[in-house]
């Protein structure tokens, strides 16, 4: 069990010298029995939010949440969450408690948590407080719902999503009436927030064990994104591609390193195949289009979720790119290097690697292995790197704009033209990027722009 830090003992020491209960609770016993590093500790207490303020006076506090509850100490190890204990009222809506009521036992806060495993707290002799078996589940590798959990998703529709969530982040199966409830009642997440939707999502994507809660509880991410429910058993008619589009991508999110954007992505690659699938003379199945038309697909559903631009933006960027051949020379790579950016190339090796995973190259026996393909891709995109003035940009080009305009270019369109054309040549490897041969070049383009008819410099 990993040991409570020092910062938040002080806290805990501070409030049972003032008479009150206070202990960890909720994801920090869970990580600490699973003996990892906890991302954060909370506390609960019994003492009341202003109670809580008198015996921390010497902290600074905010008041986060007082209605609620809660308040945070800034302490010198970071910020603590401190909660009295607490059970929710009616959850009208299934999303907001109509209103708290302080309790007086620990027992009874964690009756109104979620998952048994989530439903500890930590005694002040390192003894654990768990009504619900959560230590047992823990053991068992297990998410079961405190209490009936039909009753508990209709209190809180984000509570289905949140199963998911831990079971993929902590390798989990979902407990047998656990598992059927989240299924039968998947509708209550119209009720919920995009961005609380959304946020579960990811932290679904990027666990361990998110290929295999996509495929067991494929209706439920369907509620949320069903512009994806046409994948599953769609058969591709392809002899490259073995799985049904569902069963393919989440191989794809598994075999992606586990980062939001990149298992995002691997997410929607093939929204768009469903839509675009054509099948030729013989019977194969083509997705023409498939890239472009899922990037738009995958902004449209981004944007309604609420993700934020920047990964967005570089998700839809990484699927219009990910169905082109990895570039086998440096030429092409150039291109791409000058079209995307390095950091979206070093995703796009990432994606076609996760891509291919579940690939068949053997079928085509011409076919040089998409593993080879990709190999190449990435040692000629080192190779670049290594170069001693890599340029794939203006931005990067040996001579700038004041140089053009200082051989005498008039300012306006030319000097813009002269650059394009000298990085054209650089890409294509014609020029290096070096600065006495750009010059040089630059003023035989001058020339040449002078010359031609209606176009003086
Ligand atoms: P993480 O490490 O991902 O933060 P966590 O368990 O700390 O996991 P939080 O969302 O931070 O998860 O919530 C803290 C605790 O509050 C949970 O462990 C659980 O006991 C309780 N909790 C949070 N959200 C809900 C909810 N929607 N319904 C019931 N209990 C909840
Ligand atoms: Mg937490």
């Amino acid at each position: 069990m990993t040991a409570v830090p020092a910062h938040v003992h002080r806290l805990l020491a501070a409030l049972r010298a003032a008479g009150h209960e206070a202990y960890p609770v909720g994801g920090c016993v869970r990580d600490s029995l699973l003996g990892k590093e906890p991302a954060d500790w909370d506390l609960c207490t019994g003492a009341l939010p202003g109670e809580v303020e008198r015996v921390l006076a010497g902290y600074r506090i905010i008041e986060t949440g007082v209605r609620h509850g809660t308040v945070t100490a800034l302490t010198e190890g970071g910020p603590v969450e401190i909660t009295t204990f607490r059970t929710d009222g009616d959850y009208r809506d299934n999303r907001h408690p109509e209103q708290v009521r302080f309790v007086a036992k620990v027992e009874e806060d964690l009756a109104r948590r979620d998952f048994t495993v989530n439903a500890m707290a930590l005694g002040p002799d390192g003894a654990v407080i768990d009504p619900f078996g959560g230590r047992a589940d823990l053991a068992a590798g297990i998410i079961r719902c405190v209490g009936e959990p039909t009753r508990r998703f209709r209190e809180d529709g984000l509570r289905i999503l949140r199963a998911l969530r831990f079971a993929a982040r902590l390798d989990f199966a979902v407990e047998p009436a656990t598992a059927q409830s989240v299924l039968e009642n998947r509708a209550l997440l119209e009720n919920i927030a995009a961005e609380r939707v959304f946020s579960e999502l990811r932290g679904l994507l990027t666990g361990p064990g998110a290929g295999r809660v996509l495929l067991g509880f494929a209706p439920v991410v369907f509620q949320v994104i069903p512009e994806l429910a046409p994948a599953a058993g769609f058969d591709q008619k392809n002899p490259h591609h073995i799985h049904d589009v569902w069963t393919h991508t989440a191989l794809a999110v598994d075999a992606a390193p586990p980062e939001p954007v990149l298992r995002l992505t691997m997410l929607l690659h093939d929204v768009a195949k469903p839509e675009t699938f054509f099948a030729d003379e013989r019977g194969v199945g083509h997705f023409y289009g498939h890239a472009e038309r899922g990037a738009e697909m995958a902004d449209a559903i981004l944007r309604r979720l609420r993700c934020d631009n920047a990964a967005r933006e570089r998700v839809c960027l990484l699927i219009q790119n990910h169905a082109i051949q990895p570039p086998q020379t440096k030429k092409a790579m150039r291109r791409l290097l000058a079209k995307v950016g390095v950091e979206a190339v070093r995703q796009l090796l990432d994606c076609w690697r996760a891509d291919c995973a579940d690939r068949v190259n053997a079928i085509l026996a011409a076919d040089t292995p998409w593993e080879t393909l990709i190999g190449t891709a990435e040692r000629i995109l080192e190779e670049l790197l290594a170069e001693p003035a890599p340029c794939f940009g203006v931005g990067s080009m040996a001579v700038n704009g004041r140089d053009i305009l200082a051989l005498g270019a008039a300012e306006g369109p030319a000097v813009g033209r002269v650059l394009g054309a000298l990085l054209d040549e650089v890409l294509d490897g014609a020029l290096e990027n070096r600065r006495d041969g750009l010059l040089a070049r630059a003023r035989q383009l001058l020339e040449e722009d002078c010359n031609r008819p209606g176009r003086g410099v």
